[in-house]
């Protein structure tokens, strides 16, 4: 007997998680639910996140959570709750299949069947922003090795436990070497221990377009948070079938498995949406389980319901052939075809291996450290390089530190310069030394900041077993 916690939602949430249970209930899936409340509600009654404190004791005891979309109020003050969820429970892994369900859902791509594996807790999702300046403001990327090793390690295995032949990992490390380099260097590093598998790599500009034009040539696909998001809407949007697909959120102890649309208010109360989305969220917490015979029985009968033609509105085609129902009623002609087999469409066989899946992080090796010096960034109103140079110079003339370079957004002004580049209010200002100290970074600050120059944040400059952990200025 499985133990699950389940959440209703709201909108159309209800609606779709009654046709879900029903379906679960008649597939021979054995397990005792319990109800957590989130969403409209729980915001309401004054809790900003969404979720009533006590719900979370149910959530980590069960480890698992079906939940059904919610509507998030408009307005400052209310936070995301599957940000808040993933956050908390350390979801490192948002997965998302995508599959054509040509010719009975119309789309451009009848081979589209593609596994988006995003990571889910780091990049600029960590959600450290500052105002610095007047002019300028600041959104931290972040991205770990251990963060990398999780999610990439995660696609491999999920490659591995239902069959697929690729993995293709997009970043954009050639402009960001150092967070995307991480990124695509440990995805190079595990993609050695699965030889059958295989690998490719894609800057994502291009990788997206490609996704967009020909995606029957992807099988899975491992990205950083962000362009993860987008690439997942793009491939659910092309797949013709944004209302039919499921998604999961696995961390090392828990997972939230739902559908990827939202709450739907416009046609909420009205048993006209389609629970097929919720019900193929379901089969992946089925297959996170170890069921996944059931978990195919219910994604077969799914997929000859929709081969024979019985659809909810949102895909039903007036061709004189296709018979419309209401949520229950689609959900009823599931449970009567549990057993059936699809004759074009295809549920894909996960092995029994999947429930083995092991995410191991590989050894940490010692680093050597060492300090090279300190980018000091100040916030300057006068726009010539050269006289924030000639204070800076002045300012630390005794200093051990000495300046090497000055940026502004990025782009080398000091020394020679461009005078075409546009200067802002905000200066990244290098300096550098031998052997230098914290003691010499402190000394050096101390200084600046006695000649009357506006710090407003520092970052030191390390190399790592002798290679260089910072980026230099364009143009350097
Ligand atoms: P939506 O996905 O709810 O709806 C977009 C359109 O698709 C609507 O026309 C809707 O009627 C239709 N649609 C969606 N699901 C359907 C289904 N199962 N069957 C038939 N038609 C369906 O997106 P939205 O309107 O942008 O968002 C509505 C609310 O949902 C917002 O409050 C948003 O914040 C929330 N949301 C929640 C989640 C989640 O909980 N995981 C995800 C996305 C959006």
């Amino acid at each position: 007997m499985h133990k699950i916690t389940i959440a209703n939602g709201d909108g159309i949430g209800p609606e779709i998680m009654a046709a879900t249970l029903k379906v679960l209930e008649a597939s021979g899936f054995e397990y005792q639910a319990d109800e957590i409340q989130v969403g409209k509600k729980v915001y309401e009654n004054g809790f900003t996140s969404g979720i009533e404190p006590d719900a979370w004791d149910k959530i980590m005891a069960n480890k698992v959570l079906l939940k059904a979309p919610i509507t998030t109020p408009q307005g400052g003050g209310y936070k995301s709750l599957n940000v808040t969820i993933r956050k908390t429970l350390g979801l490192f892994a948002n997965v998302r299949p995508v599959r054509s369900m040509h010719p009975f859902v119309a789309t451009k791509h009848p081979k589209l069947d593609i596994v988006i594996v995003r990571e889910n807790e780091e990049d600029l999702y960590a959600g450290i922003e500052h105002r610095q300046t007047p002019e300028v403001f600041q959104c931290l990327k972040l991205i770990t090795q251990p963060g990398s090793e999780k999610i990439v390690r995660y696609a491999f295995e999920y490659a591995k436990a239902t069959g697929r032949k690729k993995v293709t990992c997009m970043t954009k490390d050639n402009i960001m070497k150092q967070t995307d380099g991480i990124f695509h260097k440990t995805f190079k590093e595990v993609a050695k221990e699965y030889p059958q598998i295989e690998t490719d790599h894609m800057i994502i500009d291009i990788g997206s377009a490609k996704l967009a034009a020909c995606p029957e040539n992807f099988d899975v696909v491992v990205t950083p948070n962000l362009y993860g998001d987008i690439v997942s809407d793009i491939v659910a949007e092309i797949s013709g079938s944004v209302g039919l697909a499921g998604s999961s959120n696995i961390g090392m102890n828990c997972s939230m498995f739902e559908a990827i649309h939202g709450s739907a208010p416009d046609i909420a109360g009205q048993n006209i949406a389609n629970p097929t989305g919720l019900i193929f969220g379901a089969c992946l917490m089925l297959n996170h389980l170890g069921e996944q015979k059931i978990a195919s029985k219910i994604e077969n009968a799914v997929l000859k319901t929709i081969e024979d033609k019985i659809a909810t509105r949102d895909i039903y085609k007036d061709d004189g052939e296709t018979t419309l129902v209401g949520t229950q009623e689609f959900a009823d002609a599931v449970i009567s075809r549990l057993g059936q087999k699809p004759s074009h469409l295809s549920a894909r066989e996960v092995s029994e291996e999947s429930q083995k899946m092991k995410i191991e992080l590989g050894a940490k090796a010692s680093v050597k450290r060492d300090l090279d010096g300190v980018d000091v960034f100040l916030y300057e109103e006068n726009r010539d390089p050269n006289w924030v140079a000639s204070q800076l110079k002045a300012a630390a003339q005794d200093q051990k530190l000495q300046l090497a370079m000055i940026t502004n957004r990025g782009v080398k002004v000091f020394p020679d310069g461009n005078p075409e580049t546009f200067c802002t209010d905000h200066w990244r200002c290098r300096f550098l030394a031998d052997g230098a100290s914290s003691t010499d970074v402190v000394s050096l600050l101390g200084k600046i900041n006695t000649a009357g120059l506006d710090i407003i944040k520092t970052e030191n400059l390390y190399t790592f077993d002798g290679e260089p952990g910072y980026s230099k200025g364009q143009g350097q």
